[in-house]
């Protein structure tokens, strides 16, 4: 797997948990870096530009991060939110957010990490407690643990992204079927 942020949840807080992929397997970390969390934050467009960052702003934001992963788990499946892990999102979302300056420019958005992590806290907040929760879905390849928003007519979307994963599960699947007598695979 390459290092390149994906932004393919529907939600930057979905896309932001995903950061750690396969996460019943091989769980692959994106953020391996200050400047991969950087890149993040930026590519998402929370941010214009953000000031470098340190190997704290890492593991914060990957504390953050399962967390929030831990709290879309029980939404997704209808249970209580986790207690330590509602402590630990709004902690950060009570953190300075980003703000928006107007410029001669334009909009433009300078943070720091902290900053943008409050940002990242704050939204999922809102998606948590709002209309979005009963569309979650985790992708239906059992090796991505994606969840987005499915918002296709009927929620019948199976995956994260054709390109990530539909297509490649659709080539297995044909491998296989044209492998071996047809068998219960999905259950
Ligand atoms: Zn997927």
């Amino acid at each position: 797997m390459n290092l390149d942020h994906v932004f393919v949840c529907g939600h930057p807080a979905l896309d932001f948990a995903a950061t750690l992929r396969a996460r019943r397997s091989t769980r692959f970390e994106m953020f391996v870096t200050p400047e991969r969390l950087n890149a993040w934050y930026v590519e998402s467009g929370l941010v214009d530009t953000i000031t470098p960052g340190k190997e704290d702003d890492v593991r914060e934001a990957i504390e953050v991060r399962e967390a929030l992963y831990r709290l879309i788990t029980n939404r997704r499946l209808g249970e209580d939110f986790d207690r330590e892990a509602l402590a630990v999102l709004n902690a950060a979302a009570r953190q300075v957010p980003v703000t928006p300056q107007l410029t001669l420019a334009g909009r433009h958005t300078d943070a720091t990490p902290g900053q943008a992590l409050a940002t990242v806290a704050r939204q999922a907040v809102e998606l948590l407690s709002g209309p979005d929760v009963p569309l979650l879905k985790e992708c239906g390849n059992p090796e991505c643990t994606r969840v987005y928003i499915d918002r296709s007519r009927g929620m019948r979307r199976q995956w994260c992204g054709m390109e990530s994963c539909g297509n490649k599960i659709k080539a297995a699947a044909y491998r296989a079927r044209k492998k071996t007598t047809p068998a219960a695979a999905a259950g």
